[in-house]
């Protein structure tokens, strides 16, 4: 009875340390300016990530400089990754997936909470332990919020904008820093 007792309250107790705590919101430059340990630290476990003008622009002109390296370090550092992206170009998306060796779903139409979900499970975590980076606020930073992850919004690539985009852009987007280095994608 006693084992059974203390089963149980072990049990209650890993529940409350699981409690989601207030999510952060967080917003920089460019992918490789987030802090690995900092993450680590913050008990992130796994990433949801954005591709289109986060990692390459969807013109495929540029590419987020050191963002291939920053997911390797990541990895090794024991983050898991899943990408999730509302493109429709689901052959560009397993590109991507292959190359950056990161499992992906597409179109995930973010910010509905169905694909987030399905990548937290995979991930096999809590959305307190999840942080979703992205470029978008409606898509990433909202579909977040509904999930009670954490965000990181980073600015986003250059990319001919879409007419949504010419009128709400500046709300929605960070605009990539004029002064930063940018890359030029070669496949
Ligand atoms: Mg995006």
């Amino acid at each position: 009875m006693l084992s059974f007792t203390k089963s149980l309250s072990r049990l209650f107790f890993k529940r409350c340390d699981r409690k989601p705590q207030k999510p952060y919101r967080y917003s920089v430059e460019i992918l490789a300016d987030i802090d690995i340990d900092w993450l680590v630290h913050c008990g992130c476990k796994g990433i949801i990530l954005d591709l289109d003008n986060t990692i390459v622009s969807e013109d495929d002109r540029y590419l987020s400089p050191g963002a291939e390296e920053w997911i390797s370090k990541a990895k090794f550092a024991g983050l898991v990754f899943f990408i999730l992206s509302n493109g429709k170009r689901q052959h560009r998306v397993l590109y991507w997936s292959k190359r950056l060796g990161i499992p992906a779903l597409s179109p995930a139409k973010k910010p509905f909470p169905k694909a987030l979900r399905h990548a937290i499970s995979y991930m096999r975590s809590y959305p307190s332990q999840v942080f979703v980076i992205g470029d978008s606020f409606h898509t990433d930073v909202m579909g977040a919020k509904i999930t009670g992850c954490h965000c990181i919004q980073v600015a986003t690539l250059p990319h001919p904008p879409r007419w949504w985009e010419i009128i709400a852009g500046r709300y929605l987007q960070k605009p990539y820093p004029q002064q930063r280095e940018i890359w030029n994608f070669q496949e």
